[in-house]
């Protein structure tokens, strides 16, 4: 069956939407990634688990095709970056995940690859659900490869994985190897660490949300440690992410939907 919804014809959509296919779309972005990777690696990691997942999933997941740009204006300050303003980037998700409800898909999930798009993506999920009867969701890949991350992470927490880091770079080694830049990695940072209520992880940040403007805390545009990416890591990490993906999708597919009940005055003159 196919597993990519770009692939199908408009009666194969109509029959997949009555079939009760979960779409998945990937939302990245393209943005600098320290002097060792590409500007893609947020779709290259994105397009690799969503699509994975669809074509292990027997039919059950059909993937869209991916959202390429992101939310991005912290750091304008590399070159590579393309920001979208945050309001247009959530109407633009929205749009198309609603489409997919017009046609008669009632379960929709998100798959983010870029950080800042996460807290829109989690807005955007809540709108589909609070505006029609279909059931939206929304997560980062790397937070369904914790199990993975939990055996091999190595760098230190928080702050060891954040972006271009450890994560990034070995899934990027273990997906696209011959474009990561062996010589450039080399550098360090951890400029997310500020004190105990200010920092960030890909797996957990400190209880105040701020996100300084990159430049002005990075010189390279990494933060944590690249060094101890491998592209075993890489694929330990993108496995596990798949796999999860897959089992997510049939639990929400099984998820019952109760009708809705209003429990406020009627007031008969309103
Ligand atoms: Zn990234």
């Amino acid at each position: 069956m196919k597993h990519l919804y770009r692939t199908l014809t408009w009666p194969e959509v109509r029959e997949r939407a009555e079939q009760g296919a979960v779409i998945v779309i990937g939302v990245a972005a393209i943005e600098q990634h320290g002097p060792h990777l590409p500007i893609d690696v947020d779709n290259v990691l994105v397009e690799h688990v969503t699509e994975e997942a669809a074509r292990r999933s027997d039919g059950l997941i059909l993937t869209a095709p991916m959202i390429h740009y992101g939310f991005n204006e912290h750091n304008m300050g590399f070159p590579g970056t393309i920001t979208v303003r945050e309001t247009v980037f959530m109407d633009y998700v929205y749009d198309v995940a609603h489409s997919f409800v017009r046609q008669g898909f009632d379960r929709i999930v998100l798959i983010n690859g870029h950080g800042s798009n996460q807290m829109l993506c989690n807005l955007v999920a809540r709108r589909i659900v609070n505006t029609t009867k279909a059931f939206c969701t929304a997560a980062a890949h790397w937070w369904l490869a914790k199990p993975a991350v939990d055996r091999l992470r190595e760098s230190k927490f928080p702050g060891g994985m954040a972006h271009a880091c450890e994560f990034e770079t070995a899934m990027y080694m273990h997906l696209q190897p011959e474009l990561v830049k062996h010589h450039e990695i080399g550098t360090r940072e951890a400029p997310s660490t500020i004190n105990e209520f200010l920092f960030d992880d890909l797996f957990g940040s400190g209880p105040m949300h701020f996100v300084n403007r990159w430049s002005r805390i990075s010189e390279s545009g990494v933060e944590g440690d690249p060094n101890l990416a491998t592209p075993e890591k890489g694929r330990e990490f993108a496995e596990c992410s798949i796999e999860n993906l897959i089992k997510f999708c049939r639990l929400f597919r099984e998820m019952k939907v109760q009708p809705e009940r209003d429990f406020n005055y009627q007031n008969p003159n309103l």
